[in-house]
């Protein structure tokens, strides 16, 4: 199969919808221009990085990175719209191999009602890499950055933290819908998703809003909590007394505390709404999706940890940095 062949396969199982009015096949896509802003967003996946194989099945790296993409959107508190595939296949793994990655893409894809409206196709001698961007617009009259949170806001997740590793960053469901329910139901001030772990996160929205912000330990909602399924690849289980700080049962070095704080992959959202918001989220959040408050933003700089015993501890931007 050539290229060319491998470009049609693709185009017949895109759909184009609006605002995408001519999608795969000319030179360019043409969208039809909307009164609404517009949402990009871009993100590199790189085999060996962010999935292996054969660990991970091309359907899942091609669902996945599709997913990250969608989960930088939702955080935005957007709708997507069309996507744009550029990807750089291994020679060695045949057209199977693409068709799979392609086949888990769009598939998702249809999923969230995104058209696949253009892309690149090359292949090499080297692993697999997929560069793909989003389009999008907000769901509300505007987008929702990190800036924003204010002093008082309470800070919530939507989801559970930590061992991502496990399966979870292979097939998370990039939270569009949670964005688009919380925005219809309250005024988030500031929003982010979890992708380098909820400390690292959490202080990128402190940065852009110039605030602090206090955080319990105990109502961090955990993936894998103490006692429960330990991740099998990490190794020795050691079991303590308490659920969670410095003695909680550790795996792979890390407490499922400092898992949900600096594992990182979780594409959960966090954001912040003033406590009157918070309430109307307690009362009428309609979703099967689990919204937890963990601390509150304050005025004074930095981000504290505080445990059940009233120990507080500084909680520094722990987790996963890309150094170059
Ligand atoms: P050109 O040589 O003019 O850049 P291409 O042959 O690269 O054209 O692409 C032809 C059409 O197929 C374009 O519409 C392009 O956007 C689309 N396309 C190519 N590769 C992909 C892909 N991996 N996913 C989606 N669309 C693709
Ligand atoms: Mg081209």
């Amino acid at each position: 199969m050539s290229e060319f062949d491998f470009i049609d396969w693709i185009r017949r199982r895109a759909t184009d919808r609006p605002p995408v009015s001519l999608g795969i096949g000319d030179d360019a896509a043409i969208l039809a221009p909307s009164d609404r802003l517009l949402l990009v967003t871009t993100d590199m996946l790189m085999e060996g990085t962010d999935f292996t194989f054969p660990e991970t099945t091309p359907e899942l790296a091609g669902r996945k990175s599709l997913a990250v993409n969608l989960s930088d959107i939702a955080a935005m508190g957007g709708i997507p719209t069309a996507a744009f595939v550029s990807v750089a296949l291994p020679r060695s793994r045949g057209m199977s191999f693409a068709e799979a990655f392609f086949s888990g893409l769009l598939d998702l894809a249809d999923e969230f009602g995104v058209t696949l409206a253009g892309g690149d196709t090359n292949t090499w001698d080297n692993p697999l890499v997929a560069s793909i961007t989003l389009l999008g617009h907000p769901a509300g009259r505007s987008a929702i950055t990190r800036a924003g949170a204010k002093p008082g806001d309470l800070i919530f997740v939507t989801g559970e933290l930590g061992g991502s590793i496990q399966g979870h960053h292979l097939t998370f469901t990039p939270r569009i819908q949670e964005a688009k329910q919380l925005v219809d139901l309250v005024d988030v001030h500031a929003m982010i998703d979890i992708s380098d772990g909820l400390a690292a996160d959490l202080h990128h929205i402190l940065k852009a809003s110039g605030v602090g912000a206090a955080i319990d330990a105990e109502r961090i909602p955990l993936r894998f909590p103490s006692g429960g399924r330990e991740p099998p690849e990490c190794g020795v289980h050691v079991s303590g007394s308490h659920d969670q700080g410095v003695n909680a049962p550790r795996s792979a070095g890390k407490t499922s505390l400092e898992r949900a704080l600096s594992d990182g992959e979780d594409f959960e959202l966090l954001f912040t709404v003033s406590p009157n918001d918070a309430n109307i989220l307690e009362r009428d959040w309609p979703l099967s999706t689990r919204l937890t408050s963990v601390g509150e933003i304050t005025s004074e700089n930095g981000c504290r940890l505080r445990f059940p015993d009233g120990t507080v501890q500084p909680l520094p931007p722990l987790g996963w940095r890309h150094d170059l």
